[in-house]
């Protein structure tokens, strides 16, 4: 594999594994979830989210993905509930998607690709640092939200006019005054398991809450998002689009629902 992970053949989801072994762990993401396999668990408490919109810094194009960073150095834009035993600070969201609308989400429901998936990454502060909580296998919680071709999201198209400034690899903008949780769909309900990263490293360290309920975005909206670039500035243009790992091996893992 080249030195730089990618999503392409010579350093895709096939080759990561070369120099990221733990990418053929048993506790990988994402997976395929079967919706009738899936059992209520009634010990599942709700979840909630308060987020400062003072927290939210700095808007990135890593090449990879679009990532919106977070001040997470006190508990500022926190998650609680759910599956998880504590709070768990905010640290960025960033999104996956495809080359065209009928694809590119990471996770799968009973057979169906959404457009796109969206990421929001909090930590455990009770390991003391992000890199800490890596370690853990429950020092990362992960919303996972689905993005759906519909009616147009307005909230959405604050994150999408800020893409402009980060046209390319290696651009960063600050990105400031936002609150995720203006992203989330009506509907609480979700799905929970243990998992991973879905990019290197793959690190092991999930508890992931990925709600039932798609947010909706236009077929334009998902096109600006492909407006970006992979590449550099002084590089020729190469799109990003198709930056999603396909499902892992379950290996006898169990999904919890939180509903009926
Ligand atoms: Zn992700």
């Amino acid at each position: 594999m080249a030195k730089e992970w990618g999503y392409a053949s010579h350093n895709g989801p096939e080759h990561w594994h070369e120099l990221y072994p733990i990418a053929k762990g048993d506790n990988q993401s994402p997976i395929e979830l079967h919706t009738k396999d899936i059992k209520h668990d009634p010990s599942l408490q709700p979840w909630s989210a308060s987020y400062d919109p003072g927290s939210a810094k700095t808007i990135l194009n890593n090449g990879k993905t679009c990532r919106v960073v977070f001040d997470d150095t006190y508990d500022r834009s926190m998650l609680r509930g759910g599956p998880l035993s504590g709070p768990y600070r905010l640290r960025q969201f960033h999104l996956h998607w495809g080359s065209s609308d009928d694809h590119g989400s990471e996770h799968t429901v009973d057979g169906v690709k959404y457009a796109a998936e969206l990421h929001l990454v909090h930590w455990n502060p009770k390991y003391n640092t992000f890199g800490e909580a890596l370690k853990q296998p429950d020092g990362i919680a992960v919303v996972g939200i689905f993005l759906k071709i519909g009616r147009e999201k307005g909230e959405f198209q604050i994150l999408l006019d800020a893409l402009d400034k980060v046209k390319t690899k290696g651009k960063e903008a600050p990105f400031t005054h936002f609150d995720p949780s203006c992203l989330f769909p009506a509907c609480r309900d979700y799905w929970t398991y243990h998992g991973s990263f879905t990019t290197p490293p793959c690190e092991e360290c999930i508890v992931w809450l990925l709600l039932k309920e798609p947010m909706t975005v236009s077929s334009d909206q998902m096109a600006k998002l492909r407006s970006l670039f992979a590449s550099a500035e002084n590089e020729p243009p190469v799109p990003l689009v198709g930056n999603w790992r396909p499902p892992q091996p379950v290996k006898g893992r169990v999904v919890r629902a939180s509903f009926k």
